[in-house]
């Protein structure tokens, strides 16, 4: 037999001939026409459009699916308001949302745990935990009550402390101040005697301007730079205790996810890795010439927090978390597992990033 030959008939001898091939065929040719909705408005970079975001993540599918999965994205107040896509999801009126996690935290505390965490871990360690060291499963059981699938699909990397009217120099300035600040964090900012207030984004900047809030926290330079914050407070502290490293989440209904064929659940998988990385990337591309400009030519303060007021954040974050833990089990097994992830990671980071940070990249600059 020539060689030719010899490979059709092999071919023909593996897929030819049995009754199973048409239903693989049929399977594989269904069209999927999903929605997902977001918690951010339409033309938010990262958010919304640009590298990595869920826009991005749309066409990826798309393509890698041959046009398979097609996942027509809704910006907030598109198709329902900023905050109501875990509902939508849960009760399956939208295949998808994408979000932050600590929005919920009226759904389930333990949601927070999957955004940021208070002096947790950064953009390394917080992917290390989710995806290797038992994260991931933790949020599929916090979520399974609600029919919801979760996963990473972006991240921020460090985010800033924020914008303030007026320099902190001591603790007791937090003191009266109206704050914009979500999350845990707020929580801490709350025992300080700030009084916090959540805002969408697109309200931070009139809010502060008008003097509605004293101080407020966003994102990071790019992003707080294109809502004009820095019209507003002059002061801004570099200190990102409070988001180390903000996840984006992706939310799947269940009964959704579970429609779906082997290959098309791989690629939306792949595709929210992808983006998980493209986003962070974007973000420490962008962060450098916008904190550059932002001093350079907008007369902007730019300074970390003094030491003491740090150690006090830290001392009132472990007090809001044990509070928080003796409240709920689910709490205290994601604080347990988070902590106990952070302190063998922190071992790892101490030799390596600390030391890339300290020895390596100080002296360079120096
Ligand atoms: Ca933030």
């Amino acid at each position: 037999m020539k060689r030719r030959s010899f490979l059709k008939a092999g071919l023909l001898g593996a897929t030819g001939g049995t009754l199973a091939a048409p239903a693989l065929v049929s399977a594989q040719q269904r069209t999927f026409s999903w929605k997902m909705t977001n918690a951010y408005g339409p033309g938010s970079p990262f958010y919304v459009t640009g590298p990595g975001s869920p826009t991005d993540f749309c066409d990826m599918v798309k393509k890698m699916s041959g046009g398979r999965l097609q996942i027509q994205h809704f910006a907030a107040g598109e198709l329902i308001p900023a905050l109501e896509g875990f509902d939508a999801v849960s009760k399956g009126i939208v295949e998808m949302n994408a979000a932050n996690s600590y929005f919920w935290s009226g759904k389930t505390f333990a949601a927070q745990f999957f955004t940021a965490v208070p002096f947790g871990l950064n953009f390394q360690g917080m992917n290390a935990w989710l995806y290797h060291g038992g994260g991931m499963k933790l949020w599929e059981e916090v979520y399974a009550p609600f029919n919801l699938v979760p996963m990473p699909m972006g991240n921020t990397g460090v985010q800033m402390t924020g914008w303030f009217r007026k320099p902190i120099e001591k603790v007791e300035d937090f003191k009266g101040l109206k704050m914009r600040i979500p999350g845990l964090a707020g929580k801490v900012f709350s025992e300080l005697g700030v009084d916090v207030k959540l805002l969408p984004g697109g309200e931070i900047f009139p809010a502060l301007e008008r003097g509605v809030i004293d101080a407020a926290e966003f994102v990071g330079p790019f992003q707080d730079r294109r809502l004009g914050l820095h019209k507003a407070a002059k002061y801004y502290y570099t200190t990102g205790w409070h988001e180390t490293a903000t996840v984006t989440e992706l939310i799947i209904n269940k009964a959704a996810w579970n429609s779906l064929p082997d290959d098309l659940k791989e690629i939306v998988k792949a595709a929210a890795a992808a983006c998980n990385t493209i986003s962070h990337t974007w973000c420490e591309a962008t962060n450098a010439e916008a904190l550059d400009d932002l001093v350079k030519n907008h007369g902007v303060i730019a300074r970390p927090l003094p030491e003491a007021v740090v150690k006090t954040l830290k001392d009132v974050t472990v007090k809001v978390l044990e509070e928080a833990n003796a409240k709920d089990p689910l709490v205290k097994k994601v604080h347990d597992s988070f902590m106990a992830f952070k302190a063998n990671h922190d071992k790892w980071a101490g030799v390596s990033e600390a030391v890339y940070q300290g020895q390596i990249r100080g002296p360079l600059k120096a």
